[in-house]
């Protein structure tokens, strides 16, 4: 074989190789990159599920009773869905300082249906359920203010469905905070319920925190002021953390 020819044969085995190594190389750095890209992928993913484990296990959902169309009790001076968005604003960031994650039902003047919905009532507490259930909290208190015929009636009361051994200790647990921190002259024990929706309905523990009597003029004239709504929010926020303590 001539020289030449040989040559050109060697330049070609040797650019050959040089093109396998090179390509060999390529594929490496290509499987490198797509490993890393993967490897950060999956502990994004995974800080992701882990987060929001973390989140659901502390979650608390609070429900401002009515809302929109709907006011609840209304006397000359107050609607009920102000009083009780107050308190549940004021509990949200209690709760939230003590290290739980807070989900409320609603944030404004707004009730939980569509307008123009023929039973907005109906659709308003079948929302607040499925709200619930969505969030699988540790447990929901439904805030509200009472009222009875004989102005003389008043104090908190708390009510927990008449089944539920866990929510009579939750109700057990708010109504001792709020009897003691809001000094009741007459207090009230918690009280067992099966008809209320919310108690009959909502997945896991749930409390319904009556505040106070708003056709009690003194009690009335408490429960519009923010240093009182703020005292009442704390009195439920420890009878929640009491309850929680105790059970870990
Ligand atoms: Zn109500």
């Amino acid at each position: 074989m001539p020289d030449t020819l040989c040559s050109i044969y060697l330049t070609e085995y040797v650019q050959r190789v040089f093109f396998m190594v090179r390509s060999k190389k390529a594929l490496e750095l290509c499987m490198g990159i797509l490993l890393i890209v993967g490897a950060f992928l999956l502990s994004r993913e995974v800080v992701q599920v882990v987060s929001q484990n973390r989140k659901a296990a502390k979650t608390i959902v609070v429900d401002a009773g009515h809302g929109g169309d709907d006011p609840g009790m209304v006397t000359e001076e107050l609607k009920e869905k102000d009083l009780n968005l107050a308190v549940a604003k004021k509990l949200k960031k209690y709760l939230e300082d003590a290290g739980y994650c807070v989900e409320m039902t609603r944030t404004e003047d707004k009730g939980l249906y569509q307008e123009g919905t023929r039973n907005q009532k109906v659709q308003d507490m079948q929302n607040r359920v499925a709200f619930i259930g969505e969030k699988t909290p540790l447990l929901t208190v439904s805030i509200h203010q009472n009222s009875y015929p004989d102005p003389s009636v008043k104090g908190p009361q708390v009510f927990y469905y008449a089944d539920s051994v866990e929510g009579e200790k939750l109700a057990d647990s708010i109504q001792d905070q709020m009897n003691e921190r809001l000094q009741i002259e007459s207090p009230r024990q918690a009280k067992g319920n099966t008809t209320y929706y919310l108690l009959k309905k909502s997945p896991g523990v749930l409390n319904i925190v009556e505040c106070g009597f708003m056709t009690n003029p003194e009690e009335a004239a408490y429960l519009q002021q923010a240093d009182y709504q703020e005292k009442v929010a704390e009195a439920i926020g420890e009878g929640i953390r009491g309850y929680l303590e105790q059970k870990e």
